[in-house]
């Protein structure tokens, strides 16, 4: 009897290893629009687009119809359960759309963020029952990949070790759980950016998080090879009255990573976390041209820092629908650049140096 009993077969391990590769391939990196009904509102509200199925859809469908050349740049996309579900409005189901054009097509597992009790305000990420099923079903309707988001937040106390302890575990099951039913969990311990904190507060934050996590992986005997981390960029607070440079960020994100990401690691792709999308873009290419040690791709699954600029020149209208697309091609071609540290700077974007931060972001 082995002590440890079988967690995966080596078909398994292999089909992990693959999906996972193949998304964080040289110069690609995933779509983020896995908003939930609410947070597309928040999105919509702006350019003055009611927030309707309808609506959700025919925006969808502008993404994922965009030319297929954006498949040299995005190798994945994340949806919200309803747009899994969703087609063109000639009847093509979404994840065939996508499929078509050798992407592959991901879903948010979980069930959002609520209030951990006997913490200052902080809290953990719900979804676990049933979750086994769920993965099962969105397996075999095409899903290969799934995420699941918690959130940790830096104030005078926190992250609190209960905070880290149980968004690690939970993180943990949710990664055992997508594994076995064949899908590549993408692990989500983002530490927002709320705050006044400097760039070293940001940095010990998110290397005591991804420390818990590491730990909680390893205690469920998840097969690495077969995971994405998608970790906060270390940013100081937002309302930090410091400045710091790109190349600041890249050292201090690359430092906090190498102390705590196994090697074996598939990829890292990155949130946006509400950085405009030039700023988001930057970042992530300093990131790759960093000294310090990095021994896994580096890239992108932004949803803020893709979709901007597409809104912005969407405005909910049929005939901007060609334009918006040629938005989230140039965005993708900029992260795609960035993910190999060739980005040069300047990609032309109809919202490229504006804010996208929202506080305590809620997805
Ligand atoms: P942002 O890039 O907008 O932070 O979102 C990415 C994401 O999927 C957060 O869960």
């Amino acid at each position: 009897m082995p002590v440890f009993p079988q967690y995966l077969t080596k078909d398994q391990e292999d089909e992990l290893r693959n999906i996972a590769n193949q998304i964080v391939a040289p110069g690609k990196g995933i779509l983020a629009a896995d908003e939930s009904t609410g947070s597309i509102g928040k999105r919509f509200a702006p350019i003055g687009v009611e927030n309707t199925e309808e609506n959700r859809r025919r925006y969808r469908e502008l993404l994922f119809t965009t030319d297929k050349s954006c498949a040299e740049n995005i190798s994945g996309v994340i949806m919200f359960h309803e747009t899994f579900y969703q087609k063109t409005k000639d009847g093509t189901p979404f994840t065939k759309v996508l499929q078509d054009k050798g992407i592959l097509p991901g879903i948010k597992v979980d069930k959002g963020v609520v209030p951990l009790a006997g913490t200052d305000n902080e809290c953990t990420t719900q979804g676990l029952d049933g979750l086994s099923e769920r993965c099962a079903q969105y397996k075999k309707d095409g899903a290969q990949f799934a995420k699941w988001r918690c959130v940790l937040k830096i104030q005078q106390y926190t992250p609190s070790y209960q905070a880290m302890v149980e968004n690690a575990n939970v993180l943990a099951r949710y990664a055992s759980i997508c594994q076995q039913n064949g899908l590549v969990p993408i692990v989500e311990p983002e530490v927002l950016p709320d705050g006044d904190h400097d760039l070293e507060t940001a940095q010990k934050a998110t290397e005591q998080v991804l420390a818990f996590t590491y730990k909680a992986l390893a205690d469920h005997h998840v097969f690495l090879e077969g995971t994405l981390l998608k970790p906060n960029m270390v940013t100081a607070g937002m309302s930090c009255t410091t400045k710091y440079a790109p190349q600041d960020n890249a050292r201090a994100t690359v430092l906090a990573l190498s102390r705590t990401v196994p090697p074996a690691v598939a990829g890292v792709t990155f949130l946006s976390g509400g950085q405009s999308e030039e700023d988001a873009t930057v970042n992530l290419n300093c990131i790759n041209n960093d000294p310090g040690r990095r021994p896994w791709a580096l890239t992108f699954s932004f949803g803020r820092a893709l979709q901007a600029s597409v809104l912005k020149v969407w405005q909910g209208k049929d005939n901007n629908v060609a334009a918006a697309q040629k938005e989230l091609l140039s965005r993708a071609k900029a992260n795609g650049l960035a993910a190999v540290g060739k980005y040069s700077g300047g990609a032309d974007s109809a919202a490229g140096g504006q804010s996208l931060f929202v506080a305590q972001h809620a997805y």
